[in-house]
């Protein structure tokens, strides 16, 4: 159609002029590509590199290491059940953790819960903090809430300095256990989670695609079950600019009072309780909260069996 084509910079992997497409060996043999109408930003932290870029279908879209964090588009979809899966689970959540999430969304969700009193976020990038400010600030918004408290660090490290039984939630908001997030896939992590954990606490984490890395969550199940003696589940939701167009969650608790996931006593779309900060919830809903926990088949085998 004539449309002229960004030329794109040193570095923006593109298979198609004016595109961007997200090459990366977790998912080999593939790649999702998003038409470019211009780049924003361009930056090496001491982490990553930092990409943001107006698509032309999505909003802007924030990419670390070559690989796409959010886009204005769907990112209320990841957010959104990152957090109302573990939170409207329990009855009154008053300490949270977040863990990387430097993007703000899981804030912005988290704050929506009146009994929540503290939300810490250890996030070891601060560039992805002020791009994110400076770029999505609809997705930054979480940071204005002053129950927030942001360190930047690594979140292994935070952890260990974490007393024992100090929070209800903790939420692992990280990007891919390549690069910086490599720890906080692994066991060590998990036990760390745990013991930050109260009895019948709950922790959420980013836990990938049952399509692309079930050999991942195999392992992470069979982790989770010899470290949380409450409950350990795998819940999955569609968005559309992650590979394979899902991404999944562990959602486990401590020993303690029972938590079923499955059937939120807490439902943040209900309409008492909650404060409604932040507009309407654009894709959580009670339904879709059970619903996430059906599995295909060949997804519930593996995990069952663990
Ligand atoms: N929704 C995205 C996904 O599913 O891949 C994740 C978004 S969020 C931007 C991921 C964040 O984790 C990044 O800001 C990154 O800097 C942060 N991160 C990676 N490793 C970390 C670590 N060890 N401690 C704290 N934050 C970390």
């Amino acid at each position: 159609n004539g449309a002229s084509t960004v030329e794109l910079p040193d570095g923006i992997p593109s298979v198609i002029p004016g595109w961007f497409s997200e090459i990366s060996p977790m998912w080999p043999g593939e790649a999702h590509s998003l038409k470019v109408e211009k780049i924003l930003f361009q930056g090496k932290s001491d982490y990553q590199n930092v990409i943001v870029f107006q698509s032309a279908t999505y909003g802007k879209v924030l990419v670390l290491d070559g690989v796409i964090q959010l886009t204005e588009r769907d990112e209320c979809a990841y957010q959104e059940m990152i957090v109302h899966l573990p939170l409207s689970s329990i009855p009154n959540p008053r300490k949270v953790l977040v863990i990387g999430g430097g993007d703000g969304g899981v804030l912005r969700e988290v704050s929506r819960y009146a009994s929540v009193e503290k939300i810490d976020i250890c996030e070891i990038d601060k560039m992805v903090v002020d791009v994110s400010k400076q770029y999505f600030p609809n997705v930054a918004v979480g940071y204005d809430d002053p129950r927030v408290s942001l360190h930047i660090g690594d979140g292994v490290a935070f952890l260990k300095a974490v007393p024992e039984g100090t929070y209800d939630a903790v939420i692992v908001d990280s990007s891919d256990p390549i690069g910086p997030a490599q720890e906080l896939f692994e066991k060590p992590f998990f036990q760390s989670v745990a013991k930050a954990l109260r009895p019948g606490g709950v922790v959420c984490t980013q836990a990938e695609s049952i399509w692309l890395h079930m050999h991942i969550i195999e392992e992470i199940v069979s982790n989770c079950r010899q470290i949380f003696k409450g409950s350990v589940n795998y819940a999955w939701t569609t968005v559309p600019t992650y590979p394979s167009g899902v991404i999944g969650f562990m959602l486990c608790s401590t020993e303690g009072p029972p938590v079923d996931f499955k059937h939120p006593i807490n439902p943040i779309d209900a309409d008492d309780g909650h404060v409604k900060t932040n507009g309407p919830l654009k894709f959580y809903n009670s339904e879709i909260h059970s619903a996430a926990f059906c599995l295909p088949s060949f997804a519930r085998k593996v995990i069952d069996s663990k």
